[in-house]
């Protein structure tokens, strides 16, 4: 293995405000420690050491957060603040996030374990989403109608008001840039909470806000369980929006939380994806795609590609490929230059994780590859899986069905083209989905049937700032990015004029 090339720990930490070793979350224009003074140690998943200390928020924190807010939005400044202000800010925080790209990607390593390569990536595309946002800030969003006269109708979009925004550990400050990038550049305030196993780069974020001088409470981070974090975001009558990534079960859980004062939804959750391969498809292509499709980020994507769905008269040599490629995947420390695959999030989840492989064989599937962890002194330490591939399945299967967000590849096969939208459509998610053929018209045909909101054809998981991002059945409702995602932060107003000033005469005199 080649030497690490991770930054010592303290270094990393510099740029958090800390108090005693403890690192704080931004609330009320100021770090603070929490309530009850409570504290909780992250652990770094490829060594199991402790990465870092930080405040465990409790419920009068995230109370103390939402009043502020309220207050932020209801007599600020923000929200009459001009979008060409508000795009400015977004701009200079784009560039703040590539002057610390570095700081960042590591610190998402240390705290996550993903790569660097990958972390580096995920910076990149942060930085992107706040300079996208700050573009469409300034860009035109109403619309006029022509009504009978004398009247001109008119559409305007304004802002919602306070939105808790709850993101999960595995793109930690991609997703804040998801959720703060739009709300913002439309004028909301928000109160954004990290998945407490993942704070740091949020941390690192609130930061570069509070230098650039985001008016206060304008952003807020906190910390805490999402039990009791989340939860009481959710249920507060103070909150307009919720804004949630994680799994369906929280999901269904943050949407009945909600219900208290019909906030506004968006949900986007997991996904059982299909990654439909025909015979005539390009083989290396497909083989390259259903590797990168299943353990990118060690599988732990909601779009993850994680059911293989395979034209029969290609299985053999395609599972033949893909088990010889996937036996030679790099898992490791993320850190090590080498490394192309990193850790499990956790300890709990790589229990979860190997919890499926047991129910597989239990099933009848055969393992065809990986199952175990990574052997030697690393693998003792970290939450390593290696590349995992399942074969001899069957539609009912729990390992079929049920989300995994691991490195496990289910493979399914299929007689003809209607056979390959049948079992692609036969889980209860509808997140994304591929298909690989050289058959243009087919790819279109089979594109169109898929009962999902992020599709792909010839190629896996390219996703882009611009284009709607959200899942049909149990992913999701609602969409982030692009104008979409700008659009679920805002509320439509109905400005209608008369423009022939007289009474109606409705009434007699
Ligand atoms: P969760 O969905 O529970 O966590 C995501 C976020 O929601 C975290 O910030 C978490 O906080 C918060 N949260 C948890 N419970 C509540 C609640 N009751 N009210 C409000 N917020 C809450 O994911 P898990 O970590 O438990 O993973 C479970 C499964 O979810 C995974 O195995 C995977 O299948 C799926 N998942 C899907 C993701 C996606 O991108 N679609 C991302 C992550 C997980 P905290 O972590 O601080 O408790």
């Amino acid at each position: 293995m080649a030497t690490t090339i991770a930054p010592k720990r303290d270094d990393l930490l510099r740029g958090l405000r800390q108090s005693g070793g403890v690192c704080l979350m931004f609330i009320d224009g100021a770090f603070s420690a929490a309530s009850d003074g409570g504290t909780r140690k992250l652990i770094n998943p490829s060594s199991g050491e402790v990465s870092a200390v930080v405040a465990e928020g409790t419920k009068e924190d995230a109370e103390r957060a939402i009043r502020a807010a309220r207050q932020a939005f209801d007599s600020g400044p923000w929200s009459d603040t001009h979008a060409q202000d508000r795009a400015k800010l977004l701009f200079k925080l784009a560039d703040k996030i590539d002057e610390h790209f570095t700081d960042l990607s590591r610190l998402e390593t240390l705290n996550n374990g993903k790569p660097v390569r990958e972390t580096e990536y995920d910076v990149t595309d942060a930085a992107n989403c706040f300079r996208y946002y700050a573009g469409l800030a300034t860009k035109p969003h109403g619309e006029t109608f022509d009504v009978p006269a004398p009247s001109q109708t008119f559409v305007v979009r304004e802002p919602i008001g306070v939105c808790g925004q709850i993101i999960p550990w595995n793109y930690p400050l991609l997703m804040g840039a998801w959720k703060l990038a739009p709300a913002l550049a439309a004028g909301n305030v928000c109160i954004l909470k990290p998945s407490e196993l993942t704070p740091l780069t949020a941390l690192l974020l609130a930061t570069l806000i509070e230098e650039i001088g985001f008016p206060k409470n304008v952003v807020q981070i906190v910390l805490g369980t999402g039990p009791v974090v989340g939860q009481h975001l959710a249920q507060s009558p103070l909150v307009d929006k919720i804004a949630f990534t994680g799994g369906t079960k929280t999901g269904r859980a943050i949407m009945l939380a909600s219900t208290g004062n019909l906030k506004k939804v968006t949900l986007e959750l997991g996904g059982k994806s299909p990654n439909v391969v025909f015979a005539d498809a390009d083989f290396d292509t497909a083989v390259d795609y259903a590797l990168f499709g299943i353990y990118a980020n060690s599988g732990q994507v909601c779009s993850a590609g994680s059911r293989l769905i395979v034209e029969e008269s290609l299985h053999d040599k395609l599972v033949s490929k893909i088990v010889e490629r996937a036996g030679k995947i790099r898992v490791g420390d993320g850190f090590d230059p080498e490394t192309e695959m990193g850790p499990i999030v956790s300890r709990a989840h790589q229990e979860k994780v190997e919890a499926y492989i047991a129910l597989g064989k239990q099933e009848g599937a055969t393992l065809a590859c990986g199952g175990g962890r990574l052997p030697g002194e690393l693998g003792e330490k970290g939450n390593f899986i290696m590349p995992t591939v399942f074969t001899n399945t069957r539609r009912d299967m729990r390992i079929v069905q049920e989300e995994i967000f691991g490195p496990v590849l289910v493979v399914q096969t299929f007689k003809d083209e209607a056979e390959a939208i049948a079992i692609a459509n036969d889980t209860i998610y509808g997140l994304a989905g591929a298909v690989f053929t050289n058959d243009i018209a087919k790819a279109h045909r089979v594109i169109r049937k898929l009962r999902a909101g992020i599709t792909w054809i010839n190629t896996y998981h390219p996703t882009y700032n611009e284009a709607p991002w959200g899942g049909y059945k149990q992913s999701g409702s609602g969409r982030e990015l692009g104008t979409y995602g700008y659009d679920s932060y805002t509320e439509v107003k109905q400005i209608n004029v008369n423009l022939d000033v007289a009474p109606s005469g409705w009434f007699s005199d």
